[in-house]
């Protein structure tokens, strides 16, 4: 889902509720003859205001009563005055001239975009050895304090079994409820990012905005992708640089290290990647968790 759908199906919903407030409006008037005559009295000053007279003060003052009514005789007013499911955009999708959040997550929640499963912190500290205990509390505190946090790029790097995939479902876990957040396997992400360069209908933003605006990016195992020319090196930088720019948590898991991972993507990417402002790197070693 692009932002256009995503903006597009916040406002229908938005118009729906509207829609099923006034039917219900409509059913109170036709079952209440209190409401129904002050619904009249109300009506009458709109159509006389209409002609010119001011009444513009006993609308208000009539609306005030219909108001205090339907508080007492109906309980909640939310069933006739729906609140907005977003107060920062009141459910148009745009909040000062920008996509809003609520979009954003509609976007990327939409799409199938938790490929790996999540996982409980306390699972992982189990058994575990001080030093990836040390990595985990580092991890928990980043979940805490997020989005508040000067990190915004983690990268776990080590061999298989280190427990990297497993950690990054902790982090991924603890933060999906509170922000929009892509877990994604590398061959998945360069899956989206082909998509993208070989799509040219209106489905061809779907691909890429949610991966360049999700609060959190989550790709688990770089380096096991196919390098696709033309896409993935090109593609990462991108996504990599652009993240960097609007301040978005990129965390990545990989079994290269830093060498090769420049030999792979190229210096340019792995110096934004590795931006020692906001990057905490982290090699996972010699512990295999798959031996419990
Ligand atoms: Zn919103």
């Amino acid at each position: 889902m692009n932002y256009r759908q995503a903006i597009a199906e916040i406002r229908m919903a938005r118009e729906a509720s509207l829609v099923r407030a006034d039917l219900k409006y409509e059913k109170a008037l036709e079952r209440d003859p209190e409401l129904y005559s002050m619904e009249l009295d109300k009506r009458d000053l709109i159509l006389r205001a209409a002609h010119g007279e001011d009444t513009a003060a006993r609308i208000k003052e009539t609306d005030d009563k219909i108001l205090q009514y339907l508080k007492q005789h109906y309980g909640s007013l939310e069933e006739f005055f729906p609140p907005y499911s977003c107060e920062k955009c009141k459910d148009t999708g745009i909040a000062n001239g920008k996509i809003c959040d609520c979009a954003i997550k509609l976007a990327v929640s939409q799409s199938d975009n938790i490929e790996l499963p999540l996982n409980d912190f306390k699972d992982g500290l189990e058994g575990a050895p001080e030093e990836l205990k040390r990595t985990y509390e580092h991890m928990r505190v980043f979940c805490d304090k997020f989005p508040d946090t000067n990190i915004k790029n983690i990268v776990l790097m080590g061999g298989s079994g280190t427990g990297k995939t497993f950690l990054m479902g902790c982090i991924a876990k603890e933060l999906a409820l509170r922000c929009s957040l892509m877990f994604l396997t590398a061959y998945g992400f360069n899956k989206r990012l082909t998509a993208y360069h070989t799509t040219f209908d209106d489905t061809k933003e779907g691909y890429l905005e949610p991966i360049l605006d999700s609060d959190v990016l989550i790709i688990d195992d770089l380096g096991s992708e196919s390098m696709l020319r033309n896409v993935t090196k090109e593609y990462l930088y991108i996504v990599i640089n652009e993240r960097n720019l609007k301040g978005k948590a990129t965390l990545v898991t990989t079994n290269l290290d830093m060498k090769a991972l420049e030999e792979r993507y190229g210096a340019k990417t792995v110096s934004r990647l590795f931006d020692k402002n906001v990057c905490y790197a982290k090699v996972l070693k010699g512990y295999d968790l798959r031996k419990i």
